[in-house]
C-alpha cells in the first residue's frame, strides 16, 4: 500500500509541476508580445519626506495587463523575465516610459520630484546600460538629478571593480543610485563603504516589525546609523501605520514609502495629488 501510496503522491507532484510549467511557459510566450501589445503600465508610489510628509520622489511600478488574466503583479512575472533574458527589454520600456512620465508632469508646472526605476540584476549587469540610460535621458530630455535607479543587495556579490565603475559612470550621467531592500541579502559593510550610492531603502520586513522595543527596531536603529555614517539618505519601505511612523520619523528617517501614505497608482490620479502637493 505505501508503494502505491508513494506513486500516487509521485504521479500528483509531477503533474502539479507540469502545470506549473505550462502556466508559466504560457505567460513567457505572451510576456514576449506584451510589449508591442502595449498591456505594461507604470503605477507611481510617492516617497514622502518623514517629517513634513511632503511629495519627494515616486517609485515606478509595473503591472501586466493580461487580456485574459488581467492585471498581474510584477512578483510574478518579473521573475520569468529575469530568467528568459526579456528583463532587458521590458526595463528600457520602463525606463523610458517613467522618465517621459516625470518630464511631463514638470513641464506642466508641477513641483519637480523624483522618478525612482527598479533595476534587475540583469539590467545592471548588462554592458551597454549606461548607454541606454544615457540615451533615455536624452530623449525624453528629463533632467537626470530627477531619476533614481534602485539596485539590490545582490550585485555586491558581483566583482567589485565592475561594479563600482558601472555605478560611477551612471553617477557621472547626473542620476543618483538607491539600494533596494536594504537589510535582506548579503552586502558587506566595506563594499557599502566603497559603492558610491546615495539611499538606502530599508526592506518593509523590518518596518512592520517596529512594534515596542522588537529586534526589528534595534536593526532599523543600526541602519540609519549606518546611513549616518557613510553619509547616506535613508528611506523605510512599507510603513503601515501611526506607530511605524512615529517610531522611523524619532530616529530621524529621512523618506517614507507606505501605505499610510499612499499605495501605488496611475499616474492620473498621483497627477491630482501632486496639484495640492504644490502648496504644502
Ligand atoms: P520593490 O521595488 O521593493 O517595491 C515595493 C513593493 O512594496 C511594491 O510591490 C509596493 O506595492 C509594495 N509596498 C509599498 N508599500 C507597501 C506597504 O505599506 N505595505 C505593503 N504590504 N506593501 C507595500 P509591487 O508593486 O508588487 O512590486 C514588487 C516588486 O517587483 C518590487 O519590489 C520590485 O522588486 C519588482 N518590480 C516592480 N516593478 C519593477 C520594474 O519596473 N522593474 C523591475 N526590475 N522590478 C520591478
Ligand atoms: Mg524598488
Ligand atoms: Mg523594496
Ligand atoms: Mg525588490
Amino acid at each position: 500500500i505505501s508503494k502505491e501510496n508513494g506513486k500516487n503522491k509521485y504521479t500528483m507532484c509531477s503533474s502539479f509541476l507540469q502545470k506549473q510549467i505550462e502556466v508559466n511557459a504560457n505567460l513567457t510566450n505572451s510576456l514576449h508580445l506584451a510589449i508591442q501589445r502595449k498591456e505594461f503600465i507604470l503605477n507611481y508610489q510617492p516617497q514622502v519626506n518623514a517629517q513634513t510628509g511632503e511629495i519627494v520622489g515616486v517609485e515606478a511600478l509595473i503591472r501586466w495587463n493580461h487580456p485574459q488574466k488581467g492585471l498581474i503583479s510584477p512578483g510574478v512575472f518579473i521573475p520569468l523575465a529575469e530568467k528568459n533574458g526579456l528583463i532587458n527589454h521590458i526595463g528600457q520600456w520602463v525606463l523610458q516610459e517613467a522618465c517621459e512620465q516625470n518630464n511631463k508632469w514638470q513641464k506642466m508646472g508641477l513641483k519637480p520630484i523624483k522618478m525612482a526605476v527598479n533595476l534587475s540584476l540583469g539590467q545592471f549587469l548588462n554592458p551597454n546600460l549606461v548607454e541606454i540610460v544615457e540615451n533615455i535621458l536624452k530623449k525624453t530630455q528629463l533632467d537626470p538629478a530627477y531619476l533614481e535607479l534602485e539596485i539590490t543587495e545582490s550585485i555586491a556579490t558581483y566583482d567589485v571593480e565592475y561594479i563600482t565603475s558601472t555605478l560611477n559612470r551612471l553617477k557621472d550621467l547626473g542620476v543618483t543610485i538607491s539600494i533596494d531592500d536594504f537589510g535582506t541579502e548579503y552586502s558587506s559593510l566595506s563594499r557599502l563603504r566603497i559603492m558610491p550610492v546615495d539611499k538606502i531603502k530599508i526592506d518593509m520586513r523590518f518596518t512592520q516589525g517596529i512594534y515596542r522595543g522588537t529586534k526589528d527596531e534595534s536593526i532599523i536603529k543600526v541602519m540609519l546609523q549606518l546611513g549616518k555614517t557613510f553619509g547616506l539618505k535613508v528611506l523605510a519601505e512599507g510603513v503601515e501605520n501611526e506607530y511605524q511612523l512615529r517610531f522611523l520619523k524619532e530616529n530621524q528617517c529621512d523618506e517614507i514609502q507606505g501605505f499610510y501614505f499612499y499605495k501605488p497608482m496611475p499616474a492620473e490620479e498621483l497627477e491630482l495629488i501632486l496639484r495640492g502637493n504644490k502648496n504644502i
